[in-house]
């Protein structure tokens, strides 16, 4: 089963993409981990890689679609992979086509985990930690026992990373809307995309899951 897994920040992708490759064995291929092997390797295409990040660029498209290909040219993907965090744009899911062409594959499901923005929100813009002694929290999963007061050291004054405010987490959700739309729209037009809803318990999103790759 050849596998694109997508889904907001905060919808459980991440955890998701896990079990799947528990369950299934196959090798779970994010953009992330393929650079840092292809630059560990020394390839061509990661030494090329190295020199846009190192100068802090993003990395061509050409380049990155490159250590796609190498990547899923390799054995282990022979019964299936998990792609994830790729294609990151409608120019990189139309490579993506190319590529699996030539290697003589092809997509059998997209799967897209579905959750309200403004649960995402909710999820991602909860933490917040102690000035005094740094223990971390989150508003609805891991609240302090006394409202108002840390746990550890009893301190009373709290504050959110830059990254964790509402504002923030809105923006990046945004981007990322809009980023995935035009892929979304792409793959289902192809009739690939399978939705789950992925506001529920995280067993229960991954029996859904599990329905569509067994189909
Ligand atoms: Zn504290």
């Amino acid at each position: 089963m050849n596998l694109i897994l997508m889904g907001l920040p905060g919808a459980g992708k991440g955890t998701q993409a896990e079990k799947i490759i528990d369950q299934y064995h196959i090798p779970h291929i994010s953009t992330g981990d393929m650079f840092r092997a292809a630059i560990s390797k020394g390839t061509e295409l990661g030494l090329k890689a190295k020199a846009f990040m190192d100068q802090g660029e993003l990395v061509p498209d050409e380049i990155t679609n490159g250590i796609v290909k190498e990547r899923l040219a390799q054995g282990d993907t022979q019964d299936g992979f998990l792609l994830d965090g790729f294609p990151r744009t409608l120019e990189q899911a139309q490579a993506l086509d190319e590529i699996l062409g030539q290697l003589n594959k092809k997509l059998d499901a997209v799967i897209d985990i579905k959750v309200e923005p403004d649960v995402l929100i909710d999820r991602l813009s909860g933490r917040f930690i102690c000035k005094k002694c740094g223990a971390t929290y989150h508003k609805t999963f891991n609240p302090p026992k006394v409202e108002g007061t840390c746990d550890r050291c009893g301190g009373h004054e709290f504050y959110q990373r830059e990254d964790d405010k509402p504002e923030t987490v809105k923006n990046r959700l945004t981007v990322n809307i809009k980023n995935s739309e035009p892929i979304l729209a792409y793959y289902k037009e192809q009739g690939l995309v399978q939705e789950v809803n992925g506001d529920r318990d995280i067993e229960e999103v991954f029996v859904d899951v599990k329905k569509i790759i067994e189909a």
